[in-house]
């Protein structure tokens, strides 16, 4: 689904991506790790349209999509999850997935929520569909919570259930066990596998939790120092001399 082509990104003289290749087979949970400074967030930064790329080239579905915007890359169902920002802290988990389809297709916030003095037909429809995402994550209980207010876990899941709200196709995740306990990292892992089988998503996801990276991904990809390092199996990757060798060299 994703090819990435001799990707470089450069900051100043600094070369955080240097000429990294790789593919994102459609249906797959791939995963990227890598020690820290490896490159992988700002690597998703360009292939989600954050961040303009040196040089080099990104495909989907062999069409070059190199420094699209993130709303048309959004549009072709390419997504990546993104910290629910401070000032929706205040809105309910529910309204914050209502906000999706409109915040990502670059549509005026204002027009979009802001007039909300009646309830529009399109307004149900949000309302149902992000009903049926919660029940799907199993956080119904928490629809009219404030968001600000729900833990780090159940704050990674609805960003998981941002994606759900449109079509997505591919979603890239960046740490998503940072700071989650256990048994909701498990509930984010359920819900991820559940996505791939069920929906049909492929996922590209940054994690450091090994145990979890086993459990959903293959392949893994490990870059270091900017560039693809080795690629398999979970165990082939693990085993890899070079990778051994960078994670030991930080
Ligand atoms: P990873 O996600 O693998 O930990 P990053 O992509 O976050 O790695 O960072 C790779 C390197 O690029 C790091 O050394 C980081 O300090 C540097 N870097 C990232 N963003 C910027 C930026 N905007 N300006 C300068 N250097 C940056």
């Amino acid at each position: 689904m994703i090819v990435v082509e001799n990707l470089h990104k450069h900051f100043g003289g600094f070369h955080a991506v240097d000429g990294a290749s790789l593919e994102i087979r459609t249906g797959s949970i791939t995963g990227l790790i890598g020690p820290n400074g490896a490159g992988k967030t700002t690597l998703f930064n360009v292939i989600a349209g954050r961040l303009p790329p040196t040089s080099g080239r990104v495909l989907m579905d062999g069409e070059d999509i190199t420094g699209l915007p993130p709303h048309t890359l959004f549009a072709k169902g390419l997504l990546r999850t993104f910290q629910i920002a401070h000032e929706f802290g205040s809105m309910t988990v529910r309204e914050n997935l209502m906000m999706v389809p409109a915040q990502q297709s670059g549509e005026r916030l204002w027009n979009a929520w802001f007039h909300r003095g009646r309830i529009t037909a399109e307004e149900k429809r949000l309302r149902d569909k992000a009903d049926e995402v919660l029940d799907f994550l199993t956080i119904s209980h928490i629809a009219d919570a404030k968001a600000s207010q729900i833990s780090g876990g159940q704050k990674k899941l609805v960003e998981l259930g941002r994606t759900m709200m449109v079509d997505a196709k591919i979603v890239f995740l960046d740490e998503v066990g940072a700071g989650v306990n256990r048994t909701l990292l498990n509930t984010i892992g359920d819900a991820i596998i559940r996505l791939n089988q069920e929906r049909g998503y492929t996922f590209c996801v940054i994690e450091h939790d090994m145990d979890f990276i086993a459990r959903l991904c293959n392949p893994v990809i490990c870059m270091a120092e900017g560039k693809v390092l080795a690629q398999g199996t979970v165990d082939e990757v693990k085993n890899d001399e070079r990778v051994i060798e960078a994670y030991l060299g930080t």
